[in-house]
């Protein structure tokens, strides 16, 4: 007889033999994979699903699936288990769901459905994984392609920008971005001759209006790292550094503003390694800036520095561009004046009463003709200076007659001034290119008179020291504001002043600038406006 029996127990053990493969694979797998019936009683939690949710088996089984599904989506689970009941698999939809200490996990989650023996519907298999990781690294990547798309952003707006305030403000704007900062700003390194004050250009995240309370920000122990080229500065907590200051940029800020704590610094350098500026950022919570944005800064601060470069060149050259198209009306004007003048002189000549004073005539129409001459050679000059092709002819020679000349040319031209002299006894041996020597003691004695207008003197002193002489030329003018000092000496420069107004064509320093700088001296000037000035230049004297 054969024994069924033992076909049932090979068939038996087969099967238990797969059913514990399957057991194995379920324990093994990190997915969270939990079966429940179709009420939503779940009825087997595998390893995976105690180290998702962190609930053990015991805890959960006979329990309610909505146990893991946060309040929101409760929903989803009559549309699972609607889907089930018709047999309907539910494809991978990502969802969140809840763990025993409430941390929200975001899930990619499958379910199917579990059939009887006889093929009936009696329940659900519901895998669930864990999708945190893969998130995060989606979001890392679309954070990366945003970083990368505004470093592009960058250097497009910034190559493609020469006004400062408007490249100042571009970097604020994407360095703030970048970071995640609630307040940005940039501080120009602009240093006023008086103090050391550094001027606000730019804000991202706070009115200008709020910060113009603060008035400048001062030189802080906090801030001087920064401009003085020290580096990168971050701080998770700005109010618990010990080089924090009163007034570091953030600390004093207006009422009702939102306090700095994280707090990132970074020097704007110049393409040649001068720090130009600061930029700050700040962020009412602790901790915000990280390494990362330090690189990222880094990265915008090399080309913010290249680019603040460029504005600033294209600021002087459009400056200077101003002064030069000044200056052609200028010069056409000044150079117009003395025509004019000897014209008038030469048709009184032509008159047959004009005998007697006609060598008068002849005398002042040769000045008016020399005061041409010199500013056409002055004008021919500024051009051989731009060319590098002034040439010098040096000789030895003595320097005391060559001021008793300049002199008596200044005085035939402008008899106004008494020219008061004090020279030293014995004359002074120079190398010089006496000519050139000449022109610039001419530019400053006619300065000193054009620019003193209500008095009758000026003085030239020559003084010899160890090893060089010091020729001044002083006055007692107008004088001239200490901001102007720097930029007399500057091609087509010429003061504005609302008050006094000569004519002139701001090339007569340039040139004397030039002349004095390349015979190895140097030129000055002190000055108090409205009580006059004193120009000076210095010679080296022969070893
Ligand atoms: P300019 O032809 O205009 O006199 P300069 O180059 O000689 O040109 O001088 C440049 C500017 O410096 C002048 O426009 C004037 O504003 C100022 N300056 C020069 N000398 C004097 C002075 N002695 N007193 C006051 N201002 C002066």
């Amino acid at each position: 007889m054969p024994k069924p029996a033992y076909t049932d127990e090979s068939g038996r053990q087969e099967l238990e033999k797969k059913q514990a493969m399957l057991a194995a694979i379920v324990d093994s797998s990190e997915d969270a994979i939990i079966s429940k019936t179709l009420q939503g009683m779940i009825t087997s939690w595998n390893r995976g699903a105690e180290q998702m949710f962190g609930y053990t088996e015991a805890e959960v089984m006979g329990k309610h699936i909505s146990i893991l599904i946060p309040e929101d989506h409760l929903s989803e689970e009559d549309m699972i288990i609607d889907r089930i009941r018709h047999g309907l698999r539910v494809l991978p939809f990502q969802t969140v769901r809840q763990g025993k200490d409430g941390r929200l996990i975001p899930v990619s989650i499958t379910v199917s459905p579990i059939l009887s023996s006889d093929g009936t519907i009696i329940g659900a298999s519901k895998i669930a994984r864990d999708i945190s990781e893969q998130l995060q690294a989606m979001k890392e990547l679309k954070e990366h392609a945003q970083t990368q798309e505004l470093l592009l952003s960058v250097s497009t707006a910034l190559s493609a920008q020469l006004d400062l305030q408007t490249t100042l403000q571009k970097v604020t704007d994407i360095a703030t971005q970048l970071t995640g900062a609630e307040l940005g700003a940039f501080f120009y390194n602009r240093i006023e001759p008086e103090g050391e004050a550094y001027m606000l250009y730019t804000l991202a995240g706070a009115s200008r209006e709020a910060f113009e309370h603060l008035g400048m920000p001062r030189s802080t122990a906090v801030f001087d790292g920064t401009f003085s080229g020290e580096g990168i500065f971050r701080s998770d907590d700005i109010t618990k550094e010990p080089r924090h200051g009163q007034n570091a940029p953030f600390s004093g800020m207006p009422e009702g503003h939102l306090p700095v704590v994280s707090y990132l610094a970074v020097p704007v350098n110049s393409p040649g390694g001068e720090t130009i500026g600061g930029l700050f950022l700040g962020h009412s919570r602790p901790a915000i800036f990280t390494e990362e944005h330090e690189k990222l800064l880094s990265s915008i601060t090399l080309q913010a520095g290249v680019a603040i470069e460029n504005a600033r060149l294209y600021e002087a050259i459009q400056q200077l561009n101003m002064r030069k198209d000044e200056f052609i009306g200028v010069a056409g004007h000044e150079l117009r004046t003395p025509i004019t003048t000897i014209k008038g002189y030469l048709q009184l000549l032509g008159e047959p009463s004009s005998e007697a004073v006609g060598k008068s005539f002849i005398e002042k129409a040769l000045r008016q003709v020399n005061k041409l001459n010199r500013l056409v050679t002055d004008l021919l000059d500024v051009t051989k200076i731009q060319a590098g092709r002034l040439e010098y002819n040096m000789t030895t020679c003595f320097l005391l007659p060559l001021i008793r000349e300049s002199v008596d040319m200044v005085h035939q031209i402008y008899s106004s001034h008494r020219i008061e002299l004090q020279l030293p006894a014995d004359d002074i041996v120079i190398t010089a290119d006496g000519v050139k020597i000449e022109q610039v003691v001419i530019n400053f004695l006619t300065n000193a008179i054009k620019y003193s207008p209500v008095a009758d003197r000026i003085a030239l002193c020559v003084k010899k020291e160890e090893q060089r002489v010091v020729v001044a030329v002083r006055d007692w003018g107008i004088g001239i504001e200490q901001q102007y000092l720097e930029s007399i000496f500057d091609r087509y420069y010429r003061v504005v002043s609302s008050e006094y107004v000569v004519g002139g064509l701001g090339i007569g320093l340039y040139i004397a600038h030039e002349i004095v700088q390349r015979h190895g001296g140097d030129i000055w000037v002190e000055s108090e406006p409205g009580k006059g000035s004193v120009f000076y230049f210095s010679l080296p004297l022969p070893e």
